[in-house]
């Protein structure tokens, strides 16, 4: 059954999966079995081994490879999980051109760990095409977007790096954990693969932790299956049904939290309190006609900066809705510290570079009326000036 001719906001309810062809139940079966009898001594049947192949993890892989318009998919235990077996396709000599806002633990991976295996990187400002194109080398094989960033959300132009990238015979890998296939489908664009944290917005519950890699082509499936066999680092079957029990609401998630998000942005930049506003669905925003161009919609993450710490401290101490806590993508609103959390790694003077001042905050907008959302952070701004 092919299920493509309907938009993707039925096919995440409506898929090969939907119902269970042996007992009719509407929820996919959780088979914890870790390993399969066989009836052949000369051929084993489709699953023999739970590392290699699981039903509940191979129903998840069918159903987000159709989502993303891909052929394959692959589960993996987190969103690094994912990434960092994905670059396991580079070997000793080779070089990767990352993006320089990439998420925390993708520059721990490439920082420390690539290269103590001879595998070579360069960071560059991918939104400036000029700048990746210098950074290619003869020995480059492969290049990593992310896009909208975090948590400036700057936009990469999608199409013009991937033609960069054919031009020269390396891979794009672009992690769309901010945008999810509802928003942004880059395999449509020709990026080669596209990895996601499904701990964030697929998910969407704060209560699971998982990755994904999608591909198109054949052979890159074939590599990355190698790859998930070989590192082991696979999704087990519970956490499997709670990321496809999250992809049945995902779309109705998107749509009401981008929503606010996008009024939430307008709302910030009308405030005294509020220096600067990072949303890419704001006209202000540099990236904003770009994400437009190669994306569904804005997302529903934003940052905005405030005066300094002294008045980011009273904000977070005051709001009384969002939980503070790293992470996004979530039921609940979720207010982040960048400078104090996923960037506190980073020398202050190269995060004043990339915007990310003392008084930055990123909300990751969820479910809450908007309204109350608007309100709290109303009553929180005015304990600033008291
Ligand atoms: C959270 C995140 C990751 C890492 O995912 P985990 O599931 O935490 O391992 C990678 N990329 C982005 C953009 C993220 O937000």
């Amino acid at each position: 059954m092919s299920s493509n001719e309907y938009s993707i906001q039925t096919r995440l309810i409506h898929h090969k999966h939907k119902t269970d062809p042996a007992s009719g139940a509407v929820s996919v079966p959780i088979q914890p079995a870790s390993t399969f009898h066989q009836e052949d001594l000369d051929q084993f049947g489709e699953y023999d081994y739970a590392r290699s192949g699981n039903p509940t993890r191979h129903a998840l892989e069918e159903t987000f490879a159709e989502l993303e318009n891909g052929t394959d998919a692959f589960a993996f235990s987190s969103g690094m999980a994912a990434i960092s077996t994905v670059f396991m396709m580079l070997s000793a000599g080779d070089h990767l051109v990352i993006t320089d806002d990439v998420y925390g633990g993708t520059f721990r991976f490439t920082t420390e760990v690539l290269t103590r295996h001879g595998i070579e990187h360069t960071f560059v400002d991918m939104t400036k095409v000029e700048e990746v194109k210098r950074a290619i080398k003869p020995n480059t094989k492969m290049i990593h977007i992310e896009t909208p960033s975090n948590p400036t959300m700057k936009v990469t132009p999608i199409r013009d790096i991937v033609a960069l990238a054919k031009e020269h015979g390396c891979l794009t890998v672009l992690d769309n954990t901010f945008m999810t296939p509802v928003l942004q489908r880059p395999l449509d664009l020709d990026v080669d693969i596209v990895v996601h944290s499904a701990t964030k917005f697929i998910g969407g519950h704060s209560d699971v932790v998982a990755g994904l890699a999608v591909v198109k082509d054949p052979d890159l499936a074939g590599q990355i299956k190698f790859l998930q066999n070989s590192f082991g680092a696979i999704l087990g079957p519970n956490d499997c049904w709670l990321i496809m029990r999250g992809l049945k609401t995902m779309h109705a998630r998107m749509e009401l939290s981008s929503r606010a998000a996008q009024n939430i942005a307008l709302w910030l930049t009308e405030q005294p309190e509020v220096n600067k506003v990072y949303y890419p669905g704001l006209e202000s925003h540099s990236g904003y006609d770009l994400n437009k161009s190669q994306a569904d919609g804005p997302g529903a993450v934003l940052s905005f900066e405030l005066a300094d710490r002294a008045a980011v401290k009273k904000v977070v101490e005051a709001v009384k809705i969002p939980v503070f806590a790293v992470s996004l993508g979530a039921v609940e609103s979720i207010l982040s510290y960048p400078a104090k959390m996923s960037h506190a790694a980073m020398p202050p003077h190269e995060r004043e570079k990339r915007g990310i001042s003392d008084g930055l905050l990123r909300l990751s907008v969820g479910l809450e009326r908007e309204a109350d959302l608007i309100e709290d952070l109303k009553q929180a701004f005015k304990k600033i000036d008291s």
